[in-house]
């Protein structure tokens, strides 16, 4: 026979800033839509780095004259912590 206790355990939904978390990804994306509506869709690739990831879209509108809109994509580790182990 197995025999388990179990308890009520309230939960908080938090991003994980603990050592052992992966680190937050920032992205950006072109959205400008051609003459058929279609978007760029070009992507800067993750970034640690919230600047590097942003100087991206000044070298994307160099190389794509009118290329001004971009979405932000951010990856970000989150975790969810028993309420009584704070
Ligand atoms: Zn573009």
């Amino acid at each position: 026979m197995i025999r388990a206790r179990y308890r009520h355990v309230r939960w908080t939904s938090t991003p994980n800033v603990t050592a052992h978390a992966p680190p937050t990804l920032h992205l950006f994306r072109c959205t400008t839509k051609d003459r058929s509506g279609n978007p760029c869709g070009a992507e800067s690739g993750e970034s640690e780095e919230f600047d590097t990831a942003q100087v991206w879209k000044f070298r994307h509108l160099r190389d794509h004259q009118g290329h001004t809109e971009y979405e932000q994509v951010v990856r970000r580790a989150w975790h969810l912590v028993p309420e009584d182990s704070r």
